[in-house]
């Protein structure tokens, strides 16, 4: 299965990439956690990329697009994979569209998690995540079990440096400006699926894992012709 997750940064799309990745076996690729796990190694592609993250600034297409290129030549995407914060402009998506052509794949579904902006900016504000194993937290929503560490690995959490309030309110400009027409770009192709994403992150999942049920059981199928 492949998959695309659209959403604003805030939109619990993180959260239910790790979700489809663990329920359907196929790894998630976030161009965000790679970029961050660069710049905290200190690597050549950290230095490059360094600004642009910690100023709320989309890292430029080229070579966005480049590292998605490499990350999907490897063997652990041969059953899928769920693409997540990539892509996030129109030449992106082009990216992405030549990349799948050229290995003769096809996108199962794009799912776009829509969020009102309201949500999305409390959601930030009270965000944790785990520096180590990307695990997400909201503190009044999703507390960890023990306060201030990661239940998965005990490591103790922070507020992403791009979560404080100045570079959300960047953050969420860029979304709406370059990646909101994603949005239209993709509903041509009738692959896109509209899930609201306010509310439980296991009410939300659900609804996500239904509609990619049925995507996989392929048109003109219904649940009685599978009984
Ligand atoms: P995220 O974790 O997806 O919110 O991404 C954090 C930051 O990484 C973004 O604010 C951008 O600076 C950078 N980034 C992640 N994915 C992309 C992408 N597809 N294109 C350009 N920049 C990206």
């Amino acid at each position: 299965m492949r998959i695309i997750l659209l959403g604003a940064p805030g939109s619990g799309k993180g959260t239910q990439a790790r979700l489809i990745q663990d329920h359907f076996g196929i790894p998630q690729i976030s161009t965000g956690d790679i970029f961050r796990k660069a710049i905290a190694d200190g690597t050549p592609l950290g230095a490059e990329v360094e600004k642009y993250v910690s100023g709320g600034a989309l890292v430029p297409d080229s070579l966005t697009i480049r590292l998605v290129r490499e990350r999907l030549s490897h063997e652990d995407v041969r059953r899928g994979f769920v693409l997540d914060g990539f892509p996030r402009t129109i030449p992106q998506a082009k990216g992405i569209e030549e990349i799948l052509a050229e290995l003769g794949w096809e996108l199962d579904a794009v799912v776009n998690i829509r969020v009102s902006e309201e949500v999305l900016v409390s959601r930030l504000a009270l965000r944790r995540t785990c520096p180590a194993c990307g695990m997400m937290y909201h503190m009044e929503n999703r507390p960890p079990v023990s306060e201030g560490e990661c239940d998965e690995c005990k490591t103790a959490l922070e507020v992403r440096a791009d979560d404080s309030e100045d570079t959300v309110r960047k953050r969420l400009g860029v979304y709406l400006s370059q990646t909101t027409p994603l949005v239209e770009y993709f509903e041509r192709t009738s692959r896109l699926v509209n899930i609201d994403g306010a509310g439980r992150v296991e009410e939300i999942f659900d609804n996500i894992r239904l509609e990619l049920e049925e995507r996989a059981r392929g048109p003109g199928t219904s649940i009685d012709d599978k009984a």
